[in-house]
């Protein structure tokens, strides 16, 4: 076996922006770190990735990624512990999923070390730059690009492979209130709803713009076909709580399979809380809050583990959710952040040291 491991380039910035940085007041995803991964793929190949000082990237007019929007991404965090030690929450599962949705936009797959190596590379170059305050952590975002060149609609030959990090601050927008969608859709049976593809989320940009006209902050997305059933929460899956059970819709080509998902449906059960994977439809969520079975509605994503929703419109109707004390959302989210700061036993063996 060849145990050698992928040589990763490292050009340092000649200065460091941290010191302009308020680390007491950080958004989400608005500043940058010090450094970049990019690597390329030419001639049928991944070339060697480098680590390189965060900047703008030159591409011509002609390339197809700004006119086919052959893209794709991935989010997750690095999380400093309390001993200062760097850790990644199930990175593989990024990776893995980095090349599902790769193989359905044509894109070259790119190998799990160029991934992995890549990205503890940069985290090491910019260490410094991960947040310790209270639930703040520093927000990747690994993407791919069509990056060569032609007006022909077809794929491209050369693509960029890139990362770059923002520190971030908690992501607590407070409750949500939502509207169920009946008349645009995100995903599609055989589409590429279950692809992190670019294109996805611009296409969700207008419904969702239209729901903030009426005063809701997110739009749940429904099936194509009858708009009966219920699928995600804005760019994040969803979850509902009627009585005590816990109920998600199975992963398909319109759900994409979130890893925050995945994670909360394991550490549900080992609660001991009854959870559930089927279609769930509108309208019993609709009759459950008419006669109060229905006791929680949460949003599940990397961003904010868990996004609660204190309220839902269809129809004209608007929905409210019970207040509830020591929610399922709370205790879930707990559970899954102090696996993730090693602040607590990883039974899965979820955690990753960098
Ligand atoms: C990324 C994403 C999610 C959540 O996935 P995580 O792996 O938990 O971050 C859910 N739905 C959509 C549409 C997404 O793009």
């Amino acid at each position: 076996m060849d145990t050698t491991t992928l040589k990763v380039l490292v050009e340092r910035a000649e200065k460091s922006k941290i010191g302009q940085v308020d680390f007491n007041n950080l958004s989400f995803g608005n500043v940058f770190t010090d450094h970049m991964l990019v690597c390329d793929y030419r001639n049928g190949v991944w070339e060697t990735p480098k680590v390189m000082p965060y900047q703008p990237i030159s591409l011509e007019p002609s390339a197809k990624i700004f006119h086919y929007g052959q893209s794709i991404f991935e989010g997750m965090k690095a999380y400093k512990d309390a001993d200062g030690a760097t850790w990644l929450f199930r990175p593989l599962e990024n990776q893995k999923r980095l090349n599902i949705s790769a193989h359905r936009m044509a894109i070259p797959e790119l190998p799990e070390e160029y991934f992995m190596e890549g990205l503890k590379a940069l985290l090491r170059t910019d260490e410094q730059w991960i947040p310790t305050s209270e639930g703040s952590s520093l927000y990747i975002r690994p993407f791919m690009l069509a990056s060569g060149t032609g007006f022909h609609a077809s794929p491209a030959n050369e693509f960029k492979f890139i990362i770059a990090c923002a520190p971030s601050g908690s992501y607590f927008s407070g409750k949500v209130k939502v509207l169920i969608e009946e008349k645009y859709s995100r995903s599609a049976n055989g589409g590429v709803g279950y692809a992190k593809a670019g294109g996805n989320y611009a296409g969700q940009f207008y419904p969702t713009q239209l729901a903030n006209e009426k005063g809701y902050q997110q739009v749940i997305w429904t099936d194509d076909n009858n708009h009966e059933y219920i699928e995600e929460a804005g760019a994040m899956n969803i979850f509902i709580r009627i009585n005590d059970t816990l109920i998600t819709g199975p992963t398909s080509d319109r759900i994409l399979d979130g890893i925050t998902r995945k994670s909360i449906l394991e550490i549900a059960k080992d609660e001991g809380i009854p959870v559930e994977v089927r279609k769930i439809t509108v309208s019993e969520v609709v009759e459950a809050s008419k006669n109060g079975t229905l006791k929680e509605m949460f949003g599940a994503g990397t961003a904010a583990v868990v996004s609660p929703i204190s309220s839902f419109g269809y129809r004209d109707a608007d929905y409210d959710l019970p207040e509830l004390e020591n929610s399922y959302a709370s205790r879930l989210k707990k559970r899954i952040t102090d696996i993730q700061y090693n602040k607590a036993e990883d039974k899965f063996g979820w955690r990753y040291k960098v």
